[in-house]
Parts: C-alpha cells; structure tokens; sequence
C-alpha cells in the first residue's frame, strides 16, 4: 500500500470529493472539519484509507457485498477478458456468460427455472413487483394486486422497493408511497409481541394469516420476506415460522418472494438463506454477494411455473413481460459472477461460512457474559447482530448515539463495523458484522476484540 507516499494527489482527491460528491447515506456537514474517508486499496479482509490507515472490515465493503473478499485478481481477469470480447449488448439478446451463469446458478436453487437479469437489488426486486402485477391483471381480473411486506424488512431504495420497507425512518419525507403495499407484523421473539410463549414462530406467522384475511385474499399477490432480515437487526426467524409461511402462501395462493439481496450467494453458509428452512419460494432475488461487487448484476429467480403465466397469448400484443434493463445486459456482470461462484465452490467457502459464523457468534456470546450492555445476539452464518439495550430486563434499547460511538470507536481501532441505522424509530441498536466468507480465525477474534474494547470506553 503505497498511496500514501502521494500525498499532493491524494490532498486533490479528498478536496474533489468534498467539492463534488454526494455521498450514500450521508450527512455532509462533518466533512467542513473531518475529511470525507476515501478507501483506496483492498486485498482479502482489508482495505486501506487515503491515509494509509489500515482496516479489517467486518462488513464485506460496508453493506455486505465483498462476500469473496478483496483483490481478487481471477475475477478481475475474467471481467477484463468479458469486456474485451464483448462488453455489451441488450439483453433482449443472449450472452455466453449470461447463459453460462444462469444455468450455474439455477443448478444450486432446485425448484426455480428462469434468471432475469438487472443491476441492484432495488431493481430486481421491483421486477418481482411488476411481474406480479402484470400477472393480476392478466390472470386474476386485475386483483391479486397487493404486495405484503414484514415490519423491519428493507427491499431497496426506488419509491416502489420504499414502499415495501418495513423500516420507517426510511420512508419518511418521501411520500406519498404508491398504493397496494400493506405491512405484516416482524417476527423478532426477543421483542415478541405475543409475550413469551413457546410458539412464537407460528403465532409470528399467523399474524400474517390475519392480514391477509383483513385485506382479503382474493387481493393479494405476493409475501415478500427476508430469509433473515439483515438491516432491520439481523432477525433470525423463529422455530416453526417458514413452514407455517409456507403454508399460509399455500392456502391462500399468494406467491412467496425471498429477498436474498444480502443473504444470496452463501452469506449464511448455504446457497441462499432460505434453503435453511426448507422453503419453496416462488421468487428469489439477490444482488450484493452475486459477484461480490467486481461488477454490478442483480437477479431474480423464479419457477417455470411463473414463466408460463407470461407465455405468449396471439390474440394480446402486450402478454410478454414488458421490461427491460439496459445494463442488465452489461456481460461483465454474469462473468464476474460465475467465477465468484467457482471460488465460493473451490475454497469451501461455505463451510467455511458456517464454522467462522459459529466462531462469531461464540464470541459475542462470551461478551455478553463480560457487558450487560448486550440483550442479544443473533447470527446466521457469517452474518451477526448484537442489541445494546441498557436494561436487559426491560429491554430499553440504548440511545443510537452510543451505538454510533461503539462503531467510532471500532473504526479507529482499524475495525470496520455496522449497526442499524436511521431506520427503526427507537431501535437503531443493533450492531451488525458481515465479514467477508473467507475469514479466518484471527480475523474474527479480531473483530469481536475490538467490539469488547469499544463497549468498555462507551459503556464503562
Ligand atoms: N434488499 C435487501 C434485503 C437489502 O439489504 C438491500 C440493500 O441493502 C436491497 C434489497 C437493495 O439493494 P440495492 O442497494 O442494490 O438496490
């Protein structure tokens, strides 16, 4: 890591991006007196500021993407060599690699058929939406329109994917939301909303047997979840909540979407999130751990039956799914992401995934013993969450201010952490770890040290 020893250009770029860029998710106003952080370089775990400043990143580049890690050159290459040969074409049109992709991972989702491709998780998501729409009106009379979402899940950032949010703050000021978006109750026991009862999962469940009854099911289409809900506080689902799930969409013949924007591509230690509890969706979508973030592609997925429902029909010109993305058909994307399956494959990152997050979970459980600070902590795989509550009892979440200065105080430990964050009125306390699947031992101890000393300094 050399940037540093160019400290002239780097003064230039720190001062164009405080002149000219508007960042994600961000307030502007510390950057008159704290330069805006510019991350230079990556390689495996860590990447390293303008400054020279080397991080451990527990957050696979900040939300959960870089699931192969940094500096992967073979990716680099099979994207330089895609480009070359043919960097684009509409794809209405196939592609080798599209094709190639495709078929690679439809082989891990037995049961799903079919892969349309887009560029975010936003975007494919919203493809679920319209094609459920589209399929009311050409199928069910123009009803079966509704979209049912869970409290506390997030599904993007478009006005649509907002109107599926489950996270309030996320919504506000943006209105007014478009219509036939109706919210079922979360399914997190350690805030249940039933009291402590043995079967939380299916009266978690139920609660969405209610709305759907409320709403009539005649009107709703689609139940569109999280595998595990990652920004709302990493919520693990409870014992007996998808096959209850499951049963409901059944019963009622609503069509069931995984979101596994986050959780797609082993971030749980399988495949996908849901294939952890045995679930049959009809829609998958994932984005972020596709291709780790070496070139933008989103996808979704879905049966042959769905497929069908959109089969030519001579006497309607408009029976097709009438959608396009123009940089789904950037070929980078299915290259890049074909050999960020083959190294997930080659390297066992998967179990890998499953005895590090182990590993993880262990050790925030023996923070708990040492920090009463911490109310819970849940883990799927390489993908963690502890609440900061400031009375376990009660359950009081703590000020998300204290849980920002954990985070501070992370980063300038060189450890880069999450944490719920102007989303859930009350209960942005969760803080979240995401590291890339290929962590090791020492990377996690790592991780789970530094959290120790950051609860100290803020919480004493
Ligand atoms: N779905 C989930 C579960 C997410 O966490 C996100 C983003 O964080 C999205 C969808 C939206 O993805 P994108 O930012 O790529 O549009």
């Amino acid at each position: 890591m050399n940037i540093a020893a160019q400290p002239n250009d780097i003064r230039d770029v720190i001062e164009a991006d405080r002149a000219n860029v508007w960042h994600h998710l961000t307030q502007h106003k510390p950057f008159e007196t704290v330069d805006p952080r510019i991350f230079v370089e990556g390689k495996g775990m860590r990447v390293w500021d303008a400054t020279g400043k080397e991080y451990l990143d527990a957050l696979s580049g900040g939300v959960w993407t870089v699931n192969v890690g940094f500096g992967r050159t073979s990716i680099a290459d099979a994207v330089r060599d895609q480009l070359v040969q043919l960097n684009y074409f509409a794809n209405s049109a196939g592609s080798i690699a599209g094709a190639k992709f495709a078929q690679k991972l439809i082989s891990k989702m037995p049961g799903m058929s079919r892969v349309y491709y887009s560029n975010s998780g936003s975007e494919a998501n919203e493809k679920v939406f319209k094609m459920v729409r589209q399929m009311a009106h050409r199928h069910h009379g123009g009803k079966k329109y509704k979209i049912l979402y869970r409290e506390r899940d997030y599904h993007g950032t478009t006005i649509a994917a907002l109107a599926a949010a489950g996270q309030q703050q996320r919504r506000e000021q943006y209105g007014p939301m478009p219509p036939g978006f109706v919210e079922v109750p979360h399914c997190l026991e350690y805030r249940s909303q039933y009291g402590e009862i043995d079967n939380y999962g299916e009266r978690a469940a139920e609660a969405i047997e209610e709305v759907i009854l409320r709403e009539g099911p005649d009107t709703i289409g689609l139940l569109c979840l999280e595998p595990v809900t990652a920004g709302g506080g990493v919520i693990v689902p409870p014992k007996g909540y998808w096959e209850k799930v499951q049963e409901i969409c059944r019963k009622y013949d609503i069509l069931l979407h995984i979101d596994e924007v986050v959780c797609g591509v082993g971030r749980t230690g399988l495949w996908f999130g849901y294939q952890n509890y045995g679930i049959e969706p009809d829609f998958v979508t994932m984005a972020k751990g596709v291709a780790s973030g070496y070139a933008a592609i989103s996808c979704t997925v879905t049966t042959e039956k769905v497929f069908e429902m959109f089969k030519d029909d001579a006497d309607d010109p408009m029976s097709y799914f009438r959608d396009i993305s123009t940089f789904g058909g950037c070929v980078a994307g299915p290259a890049a992401a074909l050999e960020n399956m083959r190294i997930i494959e080659d390297e066992g990152l998967l179990d890998n995934t499953l005895a590090m997050g182990k590993r993880l979970v262990g050790n925030l459980e023996a923070l708990m013993e040492r920090h009463a600070v911490i109310g819970d902590v849940r883990g799927a795989g390489l993908f963690c969450g502890a609440e900061l509550v400031a009375d376990r009892k009660t359950k009081e979440p703590v000020a998300e201010k204290l849980v920002q200065a954990v985070v501070a105080d992370c980063a300038a430990q060189g450890v880069i952490i999450g944490a719920t964050n102007r989303s859930l009125p009350g209960l942005n306390n969760t803080l979240c770890l995401a590291p890339a699947l290929i962590a090791k031992e020492t990377d996690i101890d790592g991780i789970t040290e530094a959290i120790g000393k950051a609860l100290t300094k803020v919480f004493g």
